[in-house]
């Protein structure tokens, strides 16, 4: 089985705005997917659409037959609407996760605000996935503090520091065990090195598909699959680790 867990489903993509699992899933069945985490997008640039866009989520995954996972945004330097938010889509919609976009979102991640958000979701038992490998705010060691302040939380780097940050996300997972990192965004030599020196128990595998409109999912399935891992290591980041991420 292949979970990808990085997709997004934006309210502003689809056809004339409406869920549609058929369409977005054309993409994701073609290669062979199984399930896919679905994250927010319009709304991590406008805050006007952060309900709307929930709620859209959640609607169409639940229209999916159980392959889309839904996660919701909220934006946590709004404060107590931010958590109203998050328990509206904890509550309402059993969401099982949060995308938090620190970079666009125009949010620190190491604020009070931020703290109270990491409580709900360790409280409610679901992660949290970061956007990370941009400075000046999504920094993979910014998210490693958070971590290590909210040891119960479990938070995902989404991107395993992108082209730069790389190094800097393997020093995070090594030190801080409530991280975990999804290959979705390294170059083929860092999948190496992050392979060989992370715990392979909390990577993930993810493709982006859904943000631009170009088709990532071979090539970055390609970037893991070169690797020549065994059989056994594919399967746990492909699958196992995802499941249990998501108690699936
Ligand atoms: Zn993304």
């Amino acid at each position: 089985m292949i979970i990808d867990c990085h997709t997004h489903w934006s309210m502003d993509q689809w056809p004339q705005n409406k869920p549609d699992p058929e369409t977005w899933w054309d993409v994701p069945g073609r290669h062979g997917i199984d399930h896919a985490i679905v994250l927010p997008l319009a709304a991590l640039t406008d805050d006007t659409k952060l309900q709307l866009e929930n709620d859209r989520i959640h609607q169409v995954c639940r229209e999916s037959n159980g392959r889309m996972i839904p996660f919701c945004s909220v934006k946590p330097s709004q404060g107590d609407p931010a958590v109203a938010e998050l328990q509206r889509c904890t509550g309402k919609f059993h969401t099982r996760g949060i995308k938090i976009h620190p970079w666009l979102q125009g949010t620190c991640v190491n604020t009070s605000h931020m703290d109270r958000i990491c409580e709900v979701a360790g409280d409610s038992g679901i992660p949290l996935l970061f956007h990370d490998g941009t400075p000046c705010v999504s920094l993979p060691s910014q998210i490693g503090l958070l971590a290590r302040r909210h040891p119960k939380t479990t938070m995902i780097l989404g991107h395993l520091g992108l082209m730069e940050h790389w190094r800097e996300a393997i020093s995070v997972m090594r030190k801080e065990s409530n991280i975990w990192g999804c290959l979705c965004g390294p170059h083929v030599a860092a999948i190496k090195e992050i392979l060989q020196r992370c715990d392979r128990s909390r990577l993930l595998w993810g493709s982006d598909y859904g943000f631009g409109n170009v088709d990532p999912i071979d090539y970055r399935l390609d970037l893991l699959k070169i690797q020549n891992l065994k059989h056994g290591d594919m399967e746990k980041i492909l699958d196992h680790n995802p499941k249990r991420l998501l108690s699936l």
